[in-house]
């Protein structure tokens, strides 16, 4: 029922501070309402010193997010003074919908044992089943009761049977969200695509807050869609030429914050420049750049999203 992620890039945060703000930015989203809470994190062996390891850990519980926050201090092998340069951190808090409350069901899911797709939803699959059916007969196997996890388990068939190697981040998911009906918000992360994040809605709310010392570029770039690929300023044969359309982006590589989240009072304390998702819009940051796109547009609609500034 509450989604929130924070992504630090080239802006050194320990573990712990990672910790104190995703937990901040649940509490901030508990008056929804909610029965379970699960964060996803950097591994292990990531610290500034260590960049090769990708692993991702889960943490979830049932009941309060006090409890959940209490979790993420026991004993667990994960140093909380590391400095963490560049990192993405997923919280949620889940009122079921599909499947009793326990950990096991609560977010994020994940597409396998080693978490290589991780997910946070707010909202309803309605066709889970049939996709579920699917992916069971091409081996995936399914460990809760949600509908939610048919999405990084879809995400994870089409990363595996991948034909292009350079496969973005961003048009996977885009794939993914073609699939989907229902109301959903979501935000993914992954061990493939390392202190990259993408985010998408259809239904449910979700805005980004945006921070950084230094005077933010925004900037829109006209884009080609290329069967359902963006290849920016690249003139492409047999490409249909949507010109008219333009991907935003903010940032420019240097030091930034992004945050997450389903409502404006969980960011609200960190900034107040937040940049609101319409339907079907797809954000992607990677190497600290956002930028959103949106699919199946309608002629005439307008792609363009602004920065506001909260009062
Ligand atoms: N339908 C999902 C589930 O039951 C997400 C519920 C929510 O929005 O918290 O896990």
């Amino acid at each position: 029922c509450g989604i929130f992620a924070y992504l630090n890039y080239q802006v050194p945060r320990t573990r712990k501070e990672i910790f104190e703000t995703l937990v901040k930015g649940l509490q901030r989203l508990e008056y929804r309402g909610y029965d379970s809470a699960g964060v996803a994190v950097d591994g292990p062996n990531k610290t500034s010193t260590d960049s090769n390891n990708n692993s991702i850990r889960l943490f979830k519980k049932k009941g309060k997010v006090k409890a959940l926050d209490e979790e993420l201090y026991k004993k667990n092998s994960l140093d909380l003074e590391a400095e963490l340069y560049t990192h993405f951190g997923l919280a949620h808090t889940r009122w079921a919908t599909h499947g009793e409350p326990s950990a096991l069901n609560s977010h994020p899911q994940r597409s396998d044992k080693n978490n290589e797709f991780v997910v946070i939803h707010n909202g309803i699959i309605t066709n889970y089943k049939e996709l579920k059916e699917y992916l069971i007969t091409k081996g995936y196997e399914f460990e809760s009761e949600t509908d939610t996890e048919v999405i990084p388990k879809l995400l994870k068939y089409l990363y595996d049977n991948r034909e292009d190697d350079q496969v973005t981040f961003s048009t996977l998911v885009e794939r993914v969200i073609q699939q989907l009906e229902g109301a959903f918000a979501l935000v993914f992360k992954s061990q493939h695509y390392p202190g990259d994040a993408v985010a998408t809605r259809r239904g449910s709310p979700l805005l980004i807050g945006v921070r950084s010392e230094h005077e933010l570029q925004t900037e829109q770039i006209p884009v080609q869609y290329n069967c359902g690929h963006i290849k920016e300023g690249v003139q492409e044969k047999n490409s249909h030429n949507r010109s008219d359309s333009t991907i935003n982006s903010v940032g420019d590589g240097r030091a930034v914050e992004y945050y997450f989240a389903s409502d404006a009072s969980a960011i609200i304390e960190h900034t107040n420049k937040v940049l609101y998702l319409e339907d079907d819009d797809i954000a992607v940051v990677t190497g600290g750049k956002l930028s959103i796109h949106r699919i199946n547009r309608q002629a005439g609609e307008d792609p363009v999203r602004a920065i506001q500034t909260l009062q």
